[in-house]
């Protein structure tokens, strides 16, 4: 489960890692407002008013932005009010923003070396050494992933034993390797420790502070402070029951809605980048049948487990879901009837079809369709088919499962 910024700042406050304040507004006239607050008592007023979406790279396509004026800041809300936030992770599509947060801007020191202070810090599990990982680099900020695709010794990592946790001299080795200097060692290291509390306490998955920024040296503060000015979280679902005041956090709003509508009828549906569409019953089935489509080249736009006693409105519901997918180009039936009689999945594939309304208004499948059956009354289930060809016009029985893969990649030029 993911939450937005604003909640894991909160998270980050609650463990007493310093970030600045803000209030989340949820239309353009309440910005003015939220800006005065946001800015009282600053000698310059300056906010930044931030997109509030399931998703990173906000910066680079404009949904982070810094205000110095009511105006600016209303402009800015108006903005990304009325624009879908588009960034490599979102879908092409992008998403649409229903939330943002106005919260007070802080200055970010600037390097000697150029540049500014802006570090990146996370914990998340690495499978291979089975321990969570404390990743941090120096070059933070919003071109961390081409920092750790082209320098990966840019980024530094320190393993935490399970039992012992993060110690206290890793992560002030981390401050070091991060070239932080006097103060800024001891807050960066105390940062480090709380957010690795705050990782194991709430089953966390992914805890990421991208950028921990340095403020300008002050009389008061000649190192400057360290300062967490975004926050993305993400947690094990299978932790939720035992998190409950995590779990209430969950926006349903930013869930894919074709995965909370195969939710509602007892489908595992993920939706993937890719444009085969698979209906598959059985979770293991469905991921050789991912495999066996990448093997043959195509990239599958979605794992869906039809489950082992789908009914009729279920396999219907569930072409529906898979078809409401505009990249679909092509779909790969595989059943294996164990439980499951392969004809209530035929008769589920025909019923889809006469039932699926086309955008221009016409009826049926306009995609290649391939149909691979094999298990409990197949026969029975493949003469149906057969006798209801009319109203399938693109299928294609496949043989076994490495030809139906074939077939559906040759049929999506893939
Ligand atoms: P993301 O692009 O979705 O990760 O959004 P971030 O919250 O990380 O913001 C992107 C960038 O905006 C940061 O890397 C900073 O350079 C800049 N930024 C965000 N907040 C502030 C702020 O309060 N002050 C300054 N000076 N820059 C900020
Ligand atoms: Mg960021």
């Amino acid at each position: 489960m993911k939450i937005h910024e604003y909640q894991g700042r909160d998270l980050l406050r609650n463990y007493s890692i310093a970030v600045p304040s803000g209030q989340v507004i949820t239309s353009v006239e309440d910005a003015a407002g939220a800006f005065k607050n946001a800015t009282a008592g600053m000698a310059k007023p300056l906010a930044v008013v931030k997109a509030q979406v399931h998703a990173g790279g906000r910066g680079k396509a404009g949904f982070v932005k810094l205000v110095s004026s009511a105006e600016e800041a209303t402009a800015a809300a108006r903005f990304m009010f009325t624009n879908r936030m588009k960034s490599p992770q979102t879908p092409p599509e992008g998403l649409e923003v229903k939330k943002l947060l106005v919260a007070s801007a802080v200055d970010i020191a600037d390097r000697k070396s150029g540049g500014r202070e802006e570090f990146y810090l996370a914990i998340t599990t690495d499978r291979k050494t089975r321990r969570n990982v404390l990743i941090a680099s120096r070059e933070g900020g919003v071109e961390i992933e081409q920092v750790a695709h082209d320098r990966p010794d840019a980024i530094v990592k320190e393993f935490i034993h399970p039992l012992t946790g993060l110690q206290g001299h890793q992560a002030r080795r981390i401050a070091f390797r991060l070239g932080l200097v006097g103060k800024q060692v001891a807050q960066a290291a105390d940062i480090m420790m709380k957010l690795s509390r705050l990782y194991v306490d709430k089953d966390c998955t992914l805890a990421e502070i991208n950028p921990l920024v340095i403020t300008p040296p002050t009389k008061d503060a000649p190192d400057g402070q360290v300062l967490a000015i975004d926050a993305k979280f993400n947690f094990d679902d299978n932790g939720l029951f035992r998190q409950k005041s995590i779990a209430e956090m969950h926006d349903a709003s930013e869930d894919n809605p074709a995965e909370t509508r195969a939710n509602a009828l007892g489908l595992n549906y993920i939706a993937l980048d890719g444009n085969i569409g698979c209906l598959v019953n059985g979770a293991g089935l469905a991921m050789s049948t991912m495999d066996i489509i990448k093997l043959n080249g195509g990239e599958p736009a979605n794992f869906l487990d039809v489950g082992g006693s789908a009914s009729e409105e279920a396999v219907t519901e569930a072409f529906s879901i898979i078809l409401s997918d505009q990249r679909v180009k092509g779909i790969l039936v595989n059943i294996f009837g164990g439980i499951m009689n392969c004809e209530t999945i035929a008769k589920g594939v025909v019923n889809a079809a006469r039932n699926f309304k086309n955008p221009d208004g016409s009826v049926g499948f306009k995609v290649p369709l391939v149909v691979r059956l094999e298990g409990t009354n197949v026969a029975a289930a493949r003469a149906f088919l057969d006798s209801a060809r009319n109203q399938l016009p693109t299928m294609q029985p496949a043989t076994d499962l490495n030809d139906a893969a074939k077939r559906v990649c040759t049929a999506v030029g893939a």
